[in-house]
């Protein structure tokens, strides 16, 4: 099996098809797609390419990111998507760790010559046009066998903390994600399309998958990126589209519906469905969405090494409004999608009683094969078939995964453990708020105390003694900040995840200089 059979057949079933679109204009047919990718494939076996080899994608969104994937995949090939905003360094860092021998890139994102690599093809040079084009019988090339537990994605870990890994993402791991986006995310028909807004590297790109199953169009905005105004007016023409979006992504889509008067009604003509997650989505952010937008979220919580499943909150859940635990459902990440177990264990991987707060675990064909060449990560991240996320949540008796924080990121204070994703709940509750981010500082009597960084509305004015009043009428004393830091805005990665180690440095580097 390989997942470039998923394309041969909507190729040879529906050859006429629109598939690809650049913008709204339309760049390849099912059959065109097939016949740059197969070509493609050819050229890899002719350069020697062998199955297995690792080739790397380092370039904004763009309509031949799914030509490379597809080609890869046709010859063999491991593809190592990039984020597209990593520093040289780390990409060459990437580009050594993963062998890497091709890489394709554009010219905003990449340097002319990266170390390490081959051969460099800027996709939008004169020379790809060589590497791209179509042959006349695609279906005559033929797609090289893989076994289902062979690697097909290797997918670099964001890396907020330390080096980044390698996670080894098989045939069977992206099968099993396509096939579960159906039963528990969303049904997809060939009329649908999915607009690439978020990076490819991540989750956005990895949904190229089910829609490629369900033979739907895939659309690359002519920006390359996210820009609301673009997206609503792209979805008018060519949508309503699906999308996966981080949290912060949603807020930008919601703002622009805000401030440009789009009626829920008006927003259906534009997106279908926005799958969120990523990042925790906040009660007072979700409620405000599906005010302004409709009944158009559904969430997901995964991680690079179990990609795209983990649970699910359904469009079902996410309107509901008047079951009894209505906001304590719309505060978790859902229930376990269909192909995995979820288990909360403490420490020693023992089994932890319903509502008691733990180490997340996930079991099935999701979870990834292991991380490349790195014994000693994979052996501490999957033991006896469980895959220990380093997420820290609770389940509650219908099976609802509430998420408190990443291990690392929870702040002990005085003895006491305080998640700060729940001290940040109660900050962008508080009127003039726009995002909060809340972290441990070292403090000598403590050991940590509660920092929250937070970013005020637009002409917003509000005095941290007013927040504090806040935060003491709805939390315990002791998870109340003993500082807030007033900033411009948060410091995010390519993927809308905030940095929370920045944060953490810079409260370091204040001390340092309040100590000099
Ligand atoms: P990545 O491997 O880069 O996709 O990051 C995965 C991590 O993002 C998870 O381990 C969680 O900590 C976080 N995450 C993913 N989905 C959600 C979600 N729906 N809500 C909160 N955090 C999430």
């Amino acid at each position: 099996m390989s997942l470039a059979h998923l394309l041969v057949r909507h190729a040879r079933q529906t050859p006429e098809r629109a598939a690809i679109y650049n913008g709204a204009v339309p760049h390849a047919s099912y059959l065109q797609w097939a016949a740059r990718s197969a070509g493609l494939a050819r050229r890899f076996r002719e350069a020697a390419l062998a199955p297995g080899d690792r080739v790397l994608l380092f370039m904004r969104n763009h309509p031949r990111y799914l030509e490379v994937m597809w080609a890869a995949w046709w010859a063999g090939l491991v593809i190592v998507p990039v984020n597209a905003k990593l520093h040289t360094r780390e990409v060459e860092w990437i580009i050594d760790n993963a062998q890497a021998r091709y890489g394709f890139v554009t010219a905003d994102v990449a340097p002319t010559h990266l170390a390490g690599l081959e051969r460099q093809i800027d996709v939008e040079s004169a020379e790809a046009d060589a590497w791209f084009a179509p042959v006349a019988e695609p279906m005559a090339v033929t797609v090289t066998e893989r076994e289902p537990d062979d690697v097909a994605w290797l997918f670099y870990t964001s890396g907020t903390t330390g080096r980044p890994k390698g996670v080894m993402l098989t045939d069977r791991n992206l099968m099993t994600m396509g096939l579960t986006y159906f039963v528990d995310v969303d049904a997809v028909s060939h009329e649908d399309a999915i607009v690439y807004a978020a990076p490819m590297s991540h989750g956005a790109g990895i949904y190229a998958i089910p829609h490629l199953m369900a033979g739907a169009r895939h659309v690359v905005p002519a920006s390359g990126g996210v820009d609301p105004a673009e997206l609503f007016e792209l979805g008018r023409q060519i949508g309503p589209f699906s999308t996966f979006a981080a949290p912060t992504i949603v807020k930008r889509l919601v703002d622009h519906a805000e401030q440009a008067g789009i009626s829920p009604e008006d927003a259906a003509c534009s997106f279908k469905t926005i799958v969120y997650g990523g990042a925790p989505m906040y009660v007072a952010d979700i409620q405000r969405a599906l005010h302004v937008m409709g009944p158009r979220f559904v969430q997901i919580y995964g991680q690079g090494e179990t990609p795209m499943v983990g649970t699910a909150l359904s469009r079902q859940h996410l309107t509901d409004t008047v079951h009894p635990r209505y906001l304590e459902r719309i505060a978790s990440v859902g229930v376990a999608q269909t192909p995995v177990q979820i288990r909360i264990s403490d420490a020693e991987g023992r089994d932890l009683p319903l509502g008691e707060v733990g180490e997340v675990l996930v079991k099935g064909d999701s979870v990834m094969a292991g991380y490349w060449r790195n014994e000693q990560a994979t052996a501490a991240a999957l033991r006896d078939g469980w895959l220990y996320t380093g997420d820290v949540g609770c389940l509650d008796a219908d099976g609802f995964l509430t998420l408190k924080d990443r291990s690392k990121d929870l702040i002990i204070s005085g003895g006491s453990n305080i998640y700060p994703r729940e001290v940040e709940e109660v900050l962008l509750a508080a009127p003039g708020v726009a995002e909060a981010a809340v972290v441990g500082a070292p403090d000598p009597e403590w050991g940590e105390v509660v920092v929250a960084f937070v970013v005020l509305h637009p002409g917003a004015r509000i005095m941290t003694e007013a927040l504090d009043e806040h935060c003491l009428a709805q939390m315990a004393r002791f998870k109340r900040p003993k500082r807030y830091v007033l900033i411009d805005r948060l410091p995010k990665n390519n993927y809308g995840k905030v940095l929370k180690t920045e944060l953490r440095a810079r409260l370091i580097d204040q001390a340092l200089e309040s100590q000099a």
